[in-house]
């Protein structure tokens, strides 16, 4: 089968390796239908690492991926041949600490899809995962919808630990795939209104059709400035999601006092910083975020059910044999690009 394989910095080969086989009973074998690429994709791509986490030559990545099952396991309930699935990137454990305590997502033994030193991403042809990675696409759920409940469930996730959003005044700073994962969640549990900053007009765009409040483009305007022109008082709750210290800077500056600082962005740096006058004055609640746990589901039922609706999400389309392309567009941020699929 063809695999896309990581070669280089910014370089990458369609190679031929082996198919998969099930190994425990538990296994799935799946036929890949969609990938969205990822920010954290990108990062490998141009950066060849992730803080500690490094590339070795050739390796897949990819984990936003939706197919459909073709071989389960004996003792497989969940999906049969002929399911349409979300795949869940995360394999745990199951039985340490953090397992145990439902903290699956920070297990000690976590293997993930497509990161370093764990597992190969799922830019393949096919690839086999144990049956509670696999969430069967019901109803009027596409592959499409199965690829984006990563990103939107990390999206319900961030929200989900900001201790809630109903009726308070938030914002959401950087807004790529994430950051509109995060309004489409907040605006599902009834935040009363959004100020988005991005630095791509095209998606300030898309915000203001989801319902923004208000859009600043941090290279043309204050951002600080603008926000309390609107909101005299502040933000009750900032949601980074660019990795940028200064959007970092900018959000203890709204926050009211006593508001929180939830953080998604992945930086590109080793240390955030922060004023200690102000954090400590305010009382600034910060939460930092990693991925999501448990979350997979209700995303997959928030779109079902019509609560969320991700049209404005996918905005590039590229042929399995073209990902190189996808990548270039997504890590130059060009063309407006939010989400690029791959289909096989
Ligand atoms: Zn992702
Ligand atoms: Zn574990």
């Amino acid at each position: 089968m063809k695999a896309m394989m990581l070669t280089g910095l910014r370089q990458m080969e369609m190679k031929d390796i082996p198919e998969p086989i099930l190994v425990n009973p538990t296994d799935v074998k799946i036929k890949m239908s969609v990938l969205g690429v990822c920010g954290s994709d990108i990062h490998y791509y141009t950066r060849g690492q992730i803080g500690s986490q490094v590339v070795e030559y050739p390796f897949t990545v990819g984990h936003e991926g939706a197919g459909i099952v073709v071989e389960t396991g004996q003792s497989v309930k969940r999906v049969k041949p002929g399911d349409l699935i979300a795949i869940e990137p995360a394999m745990p454990c199951r039985e340490c600490d953090q397992c145990l305590a439902g903290r699956h997502h920070t297990c000690r033994k976590l293997r993930f899809l497509g990161c370093p030193g764990q597992a190969e991403g799922c830019l393949m042809e096919y690839i086999v995962m144990p049956e509670e990675s696999c969430f069967p696409l019901t109803g009027r759920l596409t592959p499409d919808h199965g690829s984006i409940s990563e990103p939107l469930a990390i999206g319900v996730y961030a929200v989900k630990k900001s201790g809630g959003i109903k009726d308070l005044k938030i914002g959401i700073f950087g807004y790529g795939p994430i950051g509109m994962s995060v309004m489409l969640a907040a605006k599902a549990e009834g935040a009363e209104s959004f100020y988005v900053t991005d630095k791509i007009d095209q998606r300030l765009s898309v915000a203001l059709k989801e319902g923004a409040s208000g859009i600043i483009n941090p290279l043309n305007e204050d951002v600080v400035e603008k926000i309390r022109d609107n909101t005299q008082l502040g933000l009750n709750a900032v949601f980074e999601c660019c990795g940028q210290q200064e959007a970092f800077d900018q959000a203890i500056a709204v926050l009211k006092p006593g508001g929180s600082l939830i953080v998604v962005g992945i930086p590109e740096f080793d240390r955030w910083s922060m004023n200690v006058e102000t954090t400590r004055r305010k009382e600034i609640s910060l939460q930092f975020i990693r991925r999501q746990v448990d979350c997979v589901e209700a995303a997959l039922e928030m779109m079902e059910s019509g609560k969320i609706s991700v049209a404005n999400m996918v905005t590039h389309r590229f042929p399995f044999d073209k990902t190189k392309e996808a990548f270039d567009l997504v890590a130059d941020y060009s063309d407006g690009v939010m989400k690029a699929m791959i289909d096989f």
